[in-house]
C-alpha cells in the first residue's frame, strides 16, 4: 500500500528541543494525514490533556499524494484536541503549503510544549529554529505572513499562522495558512496561541521519493477538461439548490429557506470572482478569489458555508456584506463557519437580524475579546444559556449549512461524527441533494438503511484525508482509481478509514463521550434504531464507545 515517508519531528516549544523518531510501522498502517496524526495523537497525548495546556499536541501532516503533480492533492492535515468541542479533531487546509511541508522532509510535525515567549518556529530540512517575535503581539494574519516574507524571504506559502484570535484563545480561532486558506473547525489555532506559537513556516528540499503510479495523469487530465460549475462557483454553486429543498439554515436555524437568496448566491459570487484560484498541483481550481471594487473589498470566498453563516444564518441579503465577514474572519483568523453562526445566535438574542455593521463590529470584538465578545469567543454550547437561544451545536461544534431536518441522512451523520456538527467527515447531503448520479441518488427523508451509507462515507472521507486527496475529487477518484493509486484493494483503503474513525472515537470515549453525545437538537424518524444500526455496523457497544480489544497498542496490528 502507497503511504507517506519520513521521519516524525517532535519540536517542543517550551523546553526548545527537538526530537526525529521513525514511525514507519504508523506510516504503513494509516497511508498518512489525518490516519497517521491519529494515532501519534492517540499514542502522544494524554487522555485527560487540557487542550490549552503543554501537555497538548499539534501534528501537520501530509500524505504520499503531496509528493505528486496530481490535482485534489493541495492539501494537508492538522490534528489536535480540540478547545471547542474537547475532542480528538482532524482538521484540513487546502493552499499551497503542502509541498513545502513535504520538502522538509517530514511526514508528521508535532509542536508540543508551551513557550514562555510569542515565537515563530521554522521547521526546515536542516533544523528547527526559534525567533522571539514580541512584535508580532496582537498581529493579523497578514500582518505576520508580511513579515515573515520581509525578514526570511519565505512566501505566504510557506507560512501558517494565526490571528489576534488564536492569541487569545478564542475558541474557534483558526490557524491560516496562504493567508486565505483555513485549518478552519474546533479552534487549532487557539491551540498554538496557547503553545504562544505565532507562526510556523515550512522550507526545505528534502521532499521524499515516492513512487506514484502514472494512472495521477488520467485524474489530472480530467480535472483539466472538465466543464464543472465550481471552476466558476466554487462550493456556492449548490446554494440555490440547498435554498429550494429547504436546507439553506436561515436566521440562525429557525428558517430552512432564505427570501433573499438571489443577492448571496452562486451567480453574485461568480460575478465578483476576479481571478483563477487554486491549491498547489490543482486543474481544477475550483477557488474564489473575488473583489468589490466599490466598496474596496477583496477576499477568496465566500464558500458555499459561509454564504450560509453570516449570509442567510445573519438574514444578510449582499453578497459583498458576507465577502466582508469572510474577509475580517481570515484577517483575524477565526473559522468562518462557527463565527458567522455565533454572530447569527447573538443577532437572535438581539433581535437584530440583518445589521451588517452589528455584525462586523462582533466580529472584530470576539476576535479581541471585547466587551460581549469575550462571552461570544466560548462558542455556542457554552454561551447559549446566557443568551437565551438554542444550542445548535454537536459535540459543542455548531452545525454546517447542509441540513438535516431536510436531508435527514446529513442529519444522522452529524450527530454521530466524532468531530461534531460537521458536513466534511461524510458529506451525505451530496446522495440527498442529489451531486451525484441519479441511480446513486438516497432519498433525502428518512434514515431506514441509512447507517451503513454513513460508515461507507465515513470510510471513504478518512482514506481521502489520508491520501490526502481533496473532497472535491468525488467525480474524479473512482474506486479504480484509489485502487490503481494506493495499490491496495478498495475495501482494504476503506479500512484504513475505518480504522482512523474508530481510533477517534476510542479516544473521544476516553475522555467521556458516548452515546448520549450521538444527539441533535431536532428530532428526526427512527433516529434510536438508526444509531442502533450504525453503532452495530462499526461492531461498537450501544453505548456508543468502541470495545477496548479493538484498538491495539500496536498500529499495525490495530483492528
Ligand atoms: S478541488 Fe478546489 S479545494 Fe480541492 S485541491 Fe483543487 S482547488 Fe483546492
Amino acid at each position: 500500500m502507497l503511504h507517506v515517508e519520513g521521519p516524525l519531528l517532535t519540536v517542543d516549544v517550551g523546553a526548545h528541543e527537538t526530537v526525529e523518531t521513525s514511525v514507519d510501522d504508523v506510516l504503513e498502517t494509516f497511508i498518512g494525514g489525518r490516519g497517521v496524526a491519529t494515532r501519534l495523537a492517540h499514542d502522544r497525548i494524554p487522555f485527560d490533556a487540557d487542550p490549552f495546556g503543554a501537555e497538548n499536541s499539534v501534528f501537520f501532516s501530509t500524505g504520499p499524494m503531496q509528493t505528486s503533480n496530481m490535482s485534489f492533492t493541495g492539501r494537508m492535515n492538522c490534528t489536535s484536541l480540540s478547545p471547542l468541542t474537547g475532542g480528538l479533531l482532524s482538521s484540513n487546509a487546502g493552499g499551497f503549503m503542502s509541498r513545502n511541508f513535504a520538502d522538509t522532509g517530514y511526514s508528521v510535525v508535532e509542536f508540543t510544549g508551551t513557550s514562555d515567549e510569542l515565537v515563530v518556529v521554522h521547521v526546515t530540512d536542516e533544523g528547527v529554529e526559534f525567533e522571539p517575535v514580541p512584535d508580532l503581539d496582537g498581529a493579523t494574519v497578514p500582518e505576520t505572513t508580511t513579515y515573515i516574507e520581509d525578514t526570511h524571504g519565505l512566501s505566504a506559502e510557506h507560512v501558517a499562522c494565526i490571528g489576534p484570535a488564536g492569541e487569545n484563545r478564542v475558541r474557534f480561532a483558526s490557524i491560516m495558512t496562504t493567508e486565505s486558506r483555513a485549518f478552519g473547525r474546533g479552534g487549532l489555532g487557539a491551540v498554538l496561541g496557547a503553545k504562544n506559537v505565532k507562526a510556523v513556516t515550512f522550507a526545505g528540499d528534502s521532499r521524499p521519493q515516492v513512487e506514484i503510479p502514472p494512472i495521477q495523469m488520467d485524474v489530472h487530465r480530467d480535472a483539466a477538461t472538465s466543464d464543472h460549475i465550481m471552476k466558476e462557483q466554487g462550493t456556492t454553486s449548490v446554494t440555490d439548490l440547498a435554498n429550494e429543498v429547504g436546507a439553506l439554515p436561515t436566521r440562525y436555524f429557525s428558517e430552512l429557506q432564505f427570501e433573499g437568496v438571489n443577492g448571496i448566491n452562486g451567480d453574485r459570487v461568480g460575478e465578483k470572482k476576479y481571478k483563477r484560484g487554486t491549491c498547489s498541483a490543482c486543474a481544477f481550481a475550483c477557488k474564489l478569489p473575488t473583489r468589490d471594487e466599490e466598496r474596496g473589498v477583496e477576499t477568496e470566498g465566500p464558500e458555499y458555508e459561509t454564504v450560509m453563516s453570516f449570509g442567510s444564518n445573519c438574514a444578510v441579503d449582499d453578497i459583498v456584506d458576507v465577502m466582508q465577514s469572510n474577509e475580517l474572519c481570515d484577517r483575524y483568523g477565526m473559522d468562518t463557519i462557527t463565527c458567522g453562526n455565533v454572530v447569527a445566535a447573538y443577532l437572535a438574542s438581539e433581535d437584530e437580524f440583518g445589521n451588517t455593521a452589528l455584525i462586523h463590529e462582533t466580529v472584530e470584538k470576539i476576535a479581541k475579546r471585547e466587551d460581549e465578545g469575550d462571552l461570544l469567543a466560548e462558542g455556542i454550547d457554552r454561551f447559549h444559556e446566557d443568551l437565551g437561544v438554542d444550542n445548535w451545536t454537536v459535540k459543542g461544534l455548531d452545525f454546517a449549512a447542509h441540513d438535516g431536518r431536510t436531508l435527514n441522512g446529513q442529519g444522522l451523520s452529524y450527530a454521530v461524527a466524532n468531530r461534531g456538527a460537521d458536513h466534511m467527515f461524510t458529506t451525505m447531503y451530496a446522495w440527498e441533494y442529489p451531486l451525484v448520479a441519479q441511480e446513486e441518488a438516497l432519498n433525502p427523508t428518512g434514515l431506514k438503511g441509512k447507517a451503513p451509507h454513513v460508515v461507507k462515507q465515513e470510510n471513504a472521507r478518512a482514506l481521502e484525508d489520508c491520501g490526502i486527496v481533496c473532497r472535491f475529487s468525488r467525480s474524479f477518484m473512482t474506486p479504480e482509481r484509489f485502487e490503481g493509486l494506493f495499490d491496495a484493494d478498495y475495501d482494504e483503503l476503506l479500512a484504513v478509514g475505518s480504522t482512523v474513525v474508530e481510533l477517534e472515537r476510542y479516544f473521544n470515549n476516553q475522555r467521556g463521550f458516548d452515546r448520549t453525545d450521538d444527539t441533535l437538537p431536532y428530532d428526526l424518524p427512527d433516529f434510536e434504531a438508526a444509531l442502533d444500526d450504525y453503532y452495530a455496523q462499526r461492531d461498537w457497544n450501544e453505548d456508543g464507545t468502541v470495545p477496548n480489544e479493538h484498538v491495539s497498542d500496536d498500529p499495525a496490528t490495530a483492528d
